[in-house]
């Protein structure tokens, strides 16, 4: 290519650079005068919640996309920006989001940021240096705390729409208590014997303490933590002595060492559970209460 020619090249790539910055630009500022309060939270599952209150006053946007693990989470590029540009943050803290803290940080001092679990009293890592367990939301009861905090956040931040805020969240917990109850109703039916969930890292201890299930994880309440040769062994030896029927894989973290516990004893894979994100938009697991429900089916179902 002639010197010409390179630099011709140079200049149209300069030209579609900058009119594709000033394309952005002008969708930016159409999302910002929409009118409606821009919420980012840290993982699928808050996120749903906010959209359940929020209704359509709230643009909500999770940072964890679905099935990506919020432990071991390494910032895009592009999630300071998101967070710099919303109106308010919401994190389950617990330790869960150790990464979010520099961008909220970096995003100015007075940024919005609500705590959804506040209010709730932690279980702590047995494994672990006691550590709070973040995975609060899997005693239903719990998540009503979620929806409070958050139907109280957005007011703070848009008085004119509390009264919707507030009748959204009347709604929404109705739906809690009902599918609360129904979770009862449903892991009552399995037998005493089989009353374990064995599962890839501890993310069910409050799901168990909720609907009486002992719960072992092979990894800890992160899945940060290195596997321990020791408890791959005390958990098949756990599958062997109590004759489980199943163990359970998760969405969002690598199945394998869990099938190969399955591949030494006579417990199958029981399934897929949800545990720190939910399934995709547009499906019934694509929010918080159709996960719950198909984690609730799958477990009774393998179990009983
Ligand atoms: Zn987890």
């Amino acid at each position: 290519m002639s010197e010409r020619v390179v630099n011709l090249c140079h200049e149209l790539g300069l030209l579609i650079l900058i009119s594709t910055i000033i394309s952005a630009c002008g969708k930016q500022a159409e999302s910002e005068s929409n009118g409606k309060i821009k919420a980012i939270s840290t993982i699928t599952i808050i996120n749903d919640i906010v959209k359940s209150i929020g209704g359509d006053k709230v643009e909500a946007v999770s940072i964890c996309g679905v099935g990506v693990d919020p432990h071991t989470y390494h910032p895009k590029p592009s999630d300071p920006r998101l967070v710099a540009q919303s109106d308010i943050v919401f994190i389950n803290g617990f330790g869960l989001e150790h990464w979010m803290e520099e961008m909220i940080k970096s995003a100015g001092g007075n940024k919005k940021v609500t705590t959804v679990t506040e209010g709730i009293t932690p279980l702590t890592d047995e494994k672990g240096f006691g550590d709070p367990d973040p995975h609060a939301w899997f005693n239903i009861e719990y998540v009503k705390t979620y929806a409070n905090n958050i139907a109280k956040s957005l007011s703070e931040i848009d008085p004119p729409n509390s009264a919707y805020y507030s009748a959204n969240l009347s709604a929404y917990i109705s739906k809690l208590d009902s599918l609360h109850n129904w979770a009862k109703e449903q892991t009552s039916q399995i037998p005493s014997d089989q009353r374990v969930l064995i599962t890839s890292h501890d993310a069910f201890r409050y799901f168990g303490k909720a609907y009486g299930l002992e719960v072992k994880g092979l990894q800890g309440i992160s899945t940060e933590a290195k596997v321990r040769t020791e408890d791959v062994k005390l958990l098949i030896d756990l599958i062997k002595d109590r004759k489980l029927k199943s163990v359970f894989v998760e969405t969002s973290v690598n199945p394998k060492l869990l099938e190969q516990i399955s591949s030494e004893t006579n417990a199958k894979i029981g399934g897929s559970l949800y545990s720190d994100s939910i399934g995709n938009e547009g499906t019934e697991e694509g929010t918080y209460i159709g996960a719950v429900r198909h984690n609730v089916n799958t477990i009774v179902n393998s179990l009983k």
